[in-house]
């Protein structure tokens, strides 16, 4: 069961480089002052560059995989799944845990949840979810600085060979077509007040 808790070890768990070039970004780092060590603010403000230099907003969203924003969090496509339709739920505040969070962000980050939760169900019909904080390297995180929940729909043999011995998973699906997915689903199901 040791993959489960470690695919997000990856650095670039939002897409790093690919996703700053299809958001019109700098790949050198000296061009762009938007720059952190953070892959989650990197991204954020990337979509921000992108949208204040005349990208349409959704198209920014697209190709930053974001599946929404909201007032203190955002929930974001895992670039590197576990499994089709493997999210982020994000706060936009750089904090390492749930108690460093101000309790409306957090209050958040569960309401976004619970919506994430229910769009996946409708979305996968999945047999169960993962959803789950790593908080620290030690506990598996992959972007140990920035507290991040992963919601992984699941199935019931989906622990295969290839994952465990290949580190490779078949996903059936690609990035775009998870996003317009959950993108479509969750017109239907608004966020609680
Ligand atoms: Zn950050």
């Amino acid at each position: 069961m040791e993959h489960l808790w470690t695919p997000w070890r990856f650095d670039y768990v939002t897409g790093g480089d690919r996703t700053r070039s299809r958001l019109g970004v700098p790949q050198a780092l000296s061009e762009w002052p938007g720059e952190t060590n953070c892959v989650f603010c990197n991204m954020i403000a990337a979509v921000d560059h992108a949208v204040n230099h005349g990208m349409p907003r959704a198209e920014a969203e697209a190709a930053a995989y974001l599946v929404e924003r909201g007032k203190s969090c955002f929930v974001v496509l895992n670039a590197f799944p576990y499994n089709s339709g493997h999210l982020m739920v994000v706060p936009y505040r750089h904090e390492q845990s749930l108690a460093a969070l101000p309790l409306e962000d957090a209050n958040e980050m569960l309401r976004m949840t619970r919506r994430m939760e229910r769009v996946l169900h409708t979305v996968y019909r999945p047999h169960g979810q993962n959803l789950g904080l790593n908080l620290g390297q030690a506990a598996g995180a992959g972007v140990a600085g920035h507290l991040h929940l992963h919601a992984v729909p699941r199935w019931p043999g989906d622990t295969n060979f290839m994952s465990v011995l290949a580190d490779t998973r078949i996903l059936p699906e690609t990035l775009e077509q998870s996003w317009r997915k959950l993108r479509e689903a969750m017109v239907d199901d608004p966020i609680e007040p």
